[in-house]
């Protein structure tokens, strides 16, 4: 049996075609058409004019901070739960980290307690942070409409990273959306892929058109070579984009088939005591469960953990892998990686419990309902 592993591409077989018509017109270029049609494309699917695809989903967090004028001295409130690419674009630009922590329901940032932290700064450094960076960790989610309401009355903009959560939907509305920025990735593991590739939503027209600039090594509209301010090599390749197209394709039957997946996980591990399976809080959320995503036992909130999961975690981990089946503890939250040691971090402990209790299962397009059946059943016999 080949190993199933947590998301592997898929393609559509139709990008070759993107790809032949680009190379027969001599389109193996930096932009192109096919890049402003899959610019097009994904604005339409997620309800935007105002889409700029770029190089990764790194490059569109480091532009909306740009954009926003963000830099050196400001401080920018980010989830602290999540990986390194949502928050290493804040130092890219010179500002600070704010690491705050998840709440338990959507695993995402903690709305009460940004609020707290907003204060906090203000009382600590004078200044108010510059901009609140939540995440849609597996694609679910963060509390939107609270994080919306306190941003908004604070006059702080939101960089929405929705890396992890293409075709997700709060209240009925595309994540990506709701920020002033939105980030969006299509690297090889993601809901869908370019091969590597990411794309910012932006508020509105002019914030495109700055972006885009900035994104095309600044170059101002001389006849010579003309720049008046740092600029980046940061679009998407035409031949990328020809990729993009073709698996926007089947973007709503690769979402189908991750909540198909999901379901079927639910319902199999659902009485299994000492496994619970990570689903939508409440009607409102509607995560395209990019990974199945488990907690094991019921360690109390609230304990420090020592930077590694528990050995309960890490011994379904190991037989699970004998088993051919590829899964990873959930991401070690931010206030615990060495490189951020010296961040201001408000901790609860709740990102901590989360990543020594759990475990990501399998759950891209190649998954099948008989894998699924095959990883509950290994993991019912390994938990007594
Ligand atoms: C993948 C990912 C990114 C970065 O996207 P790239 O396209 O790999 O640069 C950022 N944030 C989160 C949460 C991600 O999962």
């Amino acid at each position: 049996m080949e190993r199933i592993l947590l998301c592997k591409p898929r393609m559509s077989g139709r990008e070759i075609d993107y790809i032949k018509d680009a190379l027969a017109e001599d389109w193996a270029v930096p932009l192109g058409p096919d890049v402003t049609a899959f610019e097009k494309e994904l604005g339409e699917y997620l309800g935007t004019d105002h889409v700029v695809a770029l190089n990764a989903g790194t490059s569109a967090i480091h532009l909306a901070l740009l954009a926003l004028g963000v830099g050196q001295g400001d401080e920018v409130i980010a989830q602290s739960m999540t990986f390194a690419a949502s928050v290493n674009p804040i130092r890219y630009v010179g500002a600070t980290p704010v690491l705050i922590d998840s709440e338990p329901r959507t695993w995402n940032m903690n709305p009460e307690l940004l609020e707290e932290v907003i204060l906090d700064r203000e009382r600590v450094t004078g200044q108010r942070p510059k901009a609140i960076l939540p995440v849609a960790l597996y694609g679910m989610p963060y509390e939107i409409g609270r994080i919306m309401e306190v941003a908004g009355r604070y006059g702080i903009p939101v960089v929405e990273d929705a890396a992890e959560g293409l075709g997700s939907e709060f209240e009925g509305r595309k994540l990506g959306t709701f920020g002033q920025y939105g980030a969006l990735s299509f690297n090889g593991n993601k809901i869908i892929t370019t091969s590597g590739g990411g794309a910012l939503i932006c508020p509105d027209a002019e914030a495109a058109a700055r972006v885009k600039f900035l994104a095309t090594q600044a170059r101002e509209p001389f006849p010579y070579y003309q720049h008046e301010v740092i600029g980046y090599n940061y679009r998407l390749s035409n031949i990328s984009a020809c990729i993009g197209r073709a698996q926007l394709e089947v973007l709503p039957e690769y979402l189908a088939h991750h909540r198909m997946v999901q379901d079927l996980y639910q319902e199999l591990l659902k009485d299994v005591a000492g496994v619970e399976v990570h689903g939508n809080p409440d009607s409102r959320f509607d995560s395209n469960f990019w990974l199945c995503t488990i907690l094991l036992g019921n360690a109390d909130c609230g304990t420090l953990n020592d930077g590694a999961p528990d050995s309960e975690v890490e011994a379904l981990r190991r037989r699970l892998d004998e088993a051919r089946i590829e899964t990873r503890p959930l991401w070690k939250p931010m206030y615990d990686q060495p490189v951020y040691a010296d961040a201001p971090a408000y901790r609860t402990g709740v990102s901590d419990l989360l990543f020594r209790r759990g475990l990501c299962l399998p759950a891209g397009p190649y998954v099948t309902p008989d894998n699924v059946r095959y990883i509950a059943d290994i993991i019912r016999s390994e938990i007594k």
